[in-house]
C-alpha cells in the first residue's frame, strides 16, 4: 500500500468531475453542530477517516503550506503509536484542531453519543487492542503498553447538541461517505484493502510504503521496551 502522486492526482481529477467535495460537505452539514467546553480530552487518537476526507484534508493542508510540519508531527505520532499514548498529531498545544475546518466526520459526531454508544464503541476498541496485543506478542514477543491497550477516552457530558441525531441517521451519513469511497474503488484508484484507515495511516503513505512503515513501527516498539 501507498498513496503515490499519481494516485492523488487521478483522484483529484475524480473529485472534480464527480463534485465529491461538494457532495462531503453536504454531508458534514447534516451533522448538528454544537457547544463544546474546548477541553479536547477527546482528541486523543489517530482517528478514522474516509479516503475522501484524507483527499479534503490532504488539499487544505497542502494549500496552507503545512505539509512537511504535519508530517512530522504525523511521523512521531505513528512510529510511536505502539508504545506511548498520544494525543491527536493535529492538536496543537493551545487545544485547537489545525484541520478544523476540514476535520473528519468522526471528530464531528463525537458529543453526539449516548453513553450506551460510547461505551459499546469502547468495548469495540479494546477487543481490536487486544487482538493487537496477542499478535505483537505472538509474533515478536512484545506486548504493547498497557495505557495503549486500555486507554479510555471518558463519556463527554459537557458537550451540548444543537439538535439531537438517531443512531440511524449517523450510520445513514456514514453510508454516504462509504458510498463516496466506493467510486475510487470503481475507477480502480483505491485498492480495496486501503479501505477502514485511520488519518495517520492515509499520510504515512504518501511517504513509505506499507512495509517501510510497518517495519519502522515494529523496530520503535522493540526498541521501546
Ligand atoms: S482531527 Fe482535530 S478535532 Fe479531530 S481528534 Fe484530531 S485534533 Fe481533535
Amino acid at each position: 500500500m501507498e498513496i503515490t502522486k499519481k494516485m492523488i492526482e487521478k483522484s483529484n481529477v475524480l473529485l472534480k468531475n464527480n463534485n465529491l467535495i461538494s457532495n462531503l460537505n453536504d454531508i458534514y452539514s447534516e451533522i448538528p453542530s454544537g457547544k463544546c467546553n474546548g477541553c479536547a480530552k477527546c482528541c486523543v487518537e489517530s482517528v478514522h477517516a474516509f479516503y475522501v476526507e484524507f483527499l479534503n484534508i490532504y488539499k487544505y493542508v497542502q494549500d496552507k503550506g503545512m505539509y512537511e510540519t504535519i508530517m512530522k508531527r504525523i511521523e512521531d505520532h505513528y512510529f510511536n503509536e505502539l508504545v506511548v499514548k498520544q494525543a491527536c498529531p493535529f492538536l496543537t498545544t493551545e487545544n485547537t484542531c489545525m484541520i478544523y475546518e476540514v476535520r473528519p466526520y468522526v471528530c464531528r459526531l463525537f458529543g453526539h453519543s449516548t453513553r450506551q454508544e460510547h461505551e459499546a464503541n469502547y468495548q469495540n476498541i479494546l477487543e481490536q487492542n487486544l487482538e493487537a496485543d496477542a499478535y505483537f506478542f505472538e509474533t515478536y514477543g512484545v506486548h504493547l503498553s498497557q495505557e495503549v491497550i486500555y486507554h479510555k477516552i471518558n463519556f463527554c457530558q459537557a458537550f451540548k447538541a444543537e439538535k439531537p441525531i438517531s443512531q440511524n441517521e449517523k450510520l445513514n451519513l456514514i453510508d454516504r461517505l462509504f458510498m463516496l469511497d466506493t467510486q475510487f474503488l470503481m475507477a480502480d484508484i483505491l485498492p480495496e484493502e486501503m479501505l477502514n484507515m485511520s488519518i495517520t495511516n492515509w499520510f504515512i503513505y504518501t511517504k513509505y510504503s506499507e512495509d517501510q512503515a510497518g517495519e519502522m513501527r515494529i523496530n520503535q516498539l522493540l526498541n521501546g521496551k
